[in-house]
C-alpha cells in the first residue's frame, strides 16, 4: 500500500491509448505578479542584494540550458545586461520600489520598447524579456522552478494545460506519460503523446486538487481511468493488464506488414502522422504505406529562429528517403494554439480564426520560399508532396501555387534537382474549403481531411474548451455530411481524398470512413495496426450500406446507433 488513500477519477475521452504507472510530477501553476509591500531607505541595499542574488542564479540556471539549446543564449546576455540592472536597482534605491514591483515595472518598459521597435528581429526580444522576469520573479519569490527541461526521473506529468511549447522543452524520456485538466483530445499536447505513444488522459475534472506530487498513479488510458494511490492487488492487476495490452498490441503489430484490403477486395492506404524525424524514423518501424501528415511546424517551434532553407532541406530530405511510397509534407500551420518561441504574435481575441496557417506563409513569403524550396529540394529523394494548411479560398490557393512555381523557376536557374511534377494538395479543415470543394478538387492533386479543425470550424466548438469538449463530437451529422461531401467532390474530379484528423485513427469510425470511400487514412503510427486489422477484417460493400445510413441521420444518437458505437 502506497501513502495516501486509494480514490480513482474516471473520464470518458481517451487522448492517447495505453496503461503507465509512476509518481506524479505536478507542475504548479504560479503567481508570477509582484508583492506591493513598501521599502524605507534603510533597506535599499538588502533589496539590491536579494536582486543581485537572483541575477547571479538566473545566470547559472540560464548558463546550463544554453549548452542544450541556443534559445538560451539570447537570455543569458540579457539576465547580465547592464541597463535591465541599471532600471531595476535604480528603481529600488530612487523610488523606493521592492525589488519584485522595480522588475515588473523594468521588465516592461523594455517589453514596450521592444513591441514598438520596426525591426522585426528587436520586436521579437520582448518575448526574451517576459521569460528572464518571469525567471526572476520566481527566484525573488522563492517560487521552485517548474522548468520542464529540470525532470530527471521517470513520471507521469500533471499540469494544468500543457501548450505545444512547454512539450518540446521536456526530456521525453523521463516522460511515462500526460495528464490534464483542460484541453480536448485534438489538443497538440495529445497529438504529440499519440505520436509518441505515450498514454494520456485531457480534460481530467479536479485532477490538480486530486493528485499532489509523488502521488503513485496508474494511469490507464485504455479504459479511462486514474487510479491515485493505488492498493497492492490493484497494482498487481494493472501489472498484468499491462502485460495484455502490450501482448495485444504486438499481436496487431505481427499481422501489420498485411495490405489494408477489405475481406470484399478493396484496398486503402494506412499512412503515419509525424512531427519530426525522429517521428519519422519511429512511424517507418510499422507497416505504414507512407506519411500523410508531417506537421512542419514542430520543427519551426523546436528551433530559437525561423529554420533555413538548408536545416529543413537536411531533415525533409533524411524523411524522403526514410518513406520511399509517400511523404505529405504540410506547410507551416502556426497560429491558434501553436507559437513560435522567436517571432512575436499579436494578441488575438479569437486565435483560432485568426492569423494562422497559410495566411501566415501568404504574409511572411521569404519564410514561405525558404520552406517551398526544402520541400522541393527534398522532392527530387523521394515521393513527397505538399500540402497547404486551413485553405479557405482559390486566390489563397493560387497565390501559394504562384510562389511554388516562382520557387520552382529559382532552383532550375541554379540548377537545383526538384520534381518538377509535385503533387499539390490542400487540408480540407474550414466549411469554405467543404462548401467549395468541387471547385478546388479541379486545381489541386489530392485532399486531406483535417477533422480536429474541420469539427470545430463547423460545430463552432473550440476544440480546447473543457467546457464544451461534450459537443465537440466528429460523429455530428453535419461532420460526417461534410466528410461525405469531400470525398464525393474529389472522387468526382478522380483525385485521391486522406484523412489526417485524428478521427482517422479512431476505431469507431472505421466502418464510416471506409464506408464513405475514403483512400487514405493517415494517423499516429501506433494506430495503423489496429485500423489496419479493423479493415481487413470488414466487408466495403457492408460499410458502404452503414455508412450511408449514417449520413442520412438526423441525430448524433442516431448516426452512432447506425454504426453500433452505442
Ligand atoms: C486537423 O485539423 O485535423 C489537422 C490534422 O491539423 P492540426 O491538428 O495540426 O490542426
Ligand atoms: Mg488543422
Amino acid at each position: 500500500m502506497w501513502g495516501g488513500l486509494m480514490k480513482t477519477l474516471s473520464v470518458d475521452r481517451i487522448a492517447s491509448k495505453g496503461i503507465a504507472m509512476g509518481n506524479a510530477y505536478v507542475l504548479q501553476k504560479q503567481d508570477l505578479s509582484p508583492e506591493n509591500y513598501e521599502i524605507s531607505a534603510n533597506q535599499i541595499d538588502s533589496e539590491i542584494m536579494k536582486y543581485d542574488n537572483a541575477v547571479k542564479e538566473a545566470a547559472s540556471q540560464i548558463e546550463i540550458l544554453a549548452q542544450k539549446s541556443d534559445i538560451f543564449t539570447a537570455h543569458l546576455e540579457l539576465v547580465k545586461d547592464i541597463s535591465l540592472y541599471g532600471g531595476v536597482t535604480n528603481r529600488i534605491r530612487n523610488e523606493l520600489q521592492n525589488a519584485q514591483v522595480a522588475l515588473d515595472l523594468t521588465a516592461a518598459e523594455f517589453c514596450a520598447i521592444f513591441d514598438s521597435m520596426e525591426d522585426e528581429y528587436m520586436r521579437e526580444r520582448s518575448a526574451d524579456i517576459k521569460d528572464i522576469r518571469n525567471r526572476l520573479m520566481r527566484l525573488l519569490k522563492g517560487i521552485g522552478q517548474t522548468d520542464l527541461k529540470s525532470i530527471q526521473d521517470k513520471v507521469i506529468l500533471i499540469a494544468e494545460d500543457l501548450a505545444p511549447s512547454d512539450t518540446s522543452s521536456l526530456n521525453l524520456d523521463y516522460i511515462l506519460g500526460f495528464l490534464t485538466e483542460l484541453g480536448g483530445v485534438t489538443s497538440h499536447v495529445c497529438i504529440i503523446a499519440r505520436n509518441l505513444e505515450l498514454p494520456a488522459l485531457v480534460g481530467v475534472p479536479d485532477l490538480l486538487t486530486s493528485i499532489h506530487n509523488d502521488d503513485f498513479l496508474i494511469l490507464d488510458a485504455v479504459t479511462g481511468k486514474i487510479i491515485i494511490n493505488p492498493d497492492d492487488s490493484t497494482i498487481h492487476r494493472y501489472e498484468s493488464l499491462k502485460q495484455d495490452y502490450v501482448n495485444k498490441r504486438k499481436e496487431l503489430e505481427r499481422s501489420s506488414f498485411l495490405p489494408a484490403t477489405t475481406i470484399d477486395g478493396r484496398t486503402v492506404k494506412i499512412c503515419a502522422n509525424v512531427g519530426n524525424i525522429e517521428d519519422v524514423r519511429k512511424a517507418t518501424t510499422h507497416h505504414i504505406d507512407g506519411i500523410g501528415l508531417f506537421r512542419s511546424e514542430f520543427l519551426y517551434m523546436e528551433n530559437s529562429h525561423f529554420p533555413t532553407e538548408e536545416e529543413q532541406f537536411t531533415v525533409y530530405k533524411e524523411a524522403a528517403s526514410l518513406c520511399s511510397s509517400e511523404l505529405i509534407i504540410r506547410t507551416l500551420d502556426i497560429g491558434g494554439d501553436k507559437s513560435l518561441p522567436y517571432y512575436k504574435f499579436e494578441t488575438e481575441e479569437n486565435p483560432f480564426l485568426g492569423w494562422r496557417a497559410i495566411r501566415i506563409s501568404l504574409e511572411l513569403e521569404d519564410v514561405f520560399k525558404a520552406q517551398l524550396r526544402a520541400i522541393l529540394r527534398a522532392s527530387a529523394f523521394g515521393n513527397v508532396k505538399i500540402m497547404y494548411p486551413m485553405i479557405i479560398s482559390m486566390e489563397e490557393l493560387n497565390k501559394a501555387n504562384e510562389i511554388l512555381t516562382a520557387c520552382k523557376c529559382e532552383l532550375e536557374a541554379e540548377g537545383l534537382a526538384f520534381n518538377p511534377d509535385i503533387k499539390v494538395g490542400i487540408m480540407i479543415e474550414t466549411p469554405a474549403a467543404v462548401l467549395c470543394a468541387a471547385n478546388f478538387a479541379k486545381h489541386v492533386d489530392f485532399f486531406s481531411i483535417g477533422t480536429n479543425d474541420l469539427t470545430q470550424y463547423v460545430l463552432a466548438v473550440d476544440r480546447g474548451n473543457k467546457k464544451i469538449s461534450a459537443l465537440y463530437d466528429s460523429f455530428h451529422p453535419a461532420v460526417v455530411q461534410s466528410i461525405k461531401h469531400i470525398i464525393d467532390a474529389a472522387h468526382a474530379e478522380n483525385i485521391e481524398v486522406g484523412m489526417c484528423g485524428e478521427f482517422a485513427g479512431d476505431e469507431k469510425a472505421t466502418t464510416l470512413l471506409l464506408g464513405l470511400g475514403l483512400d487514405e487514412f493517415s494517423m499516429a503510427a501506433g494506430e495503423t495496426a489496429n485500423i489496419k486489422n479493423i479493415i481487413r477484417n470488414s466487408s466495403y460493400e457492408k460499410a458502404k450500406e452503414c455508412a450511408k445510413r449514417a449520413a442520412a441521420a438526423y441525430t448524433l444518437q442516431e448516426v452512432k446507433k447506425e454504426l453500433s458505437i452505442i
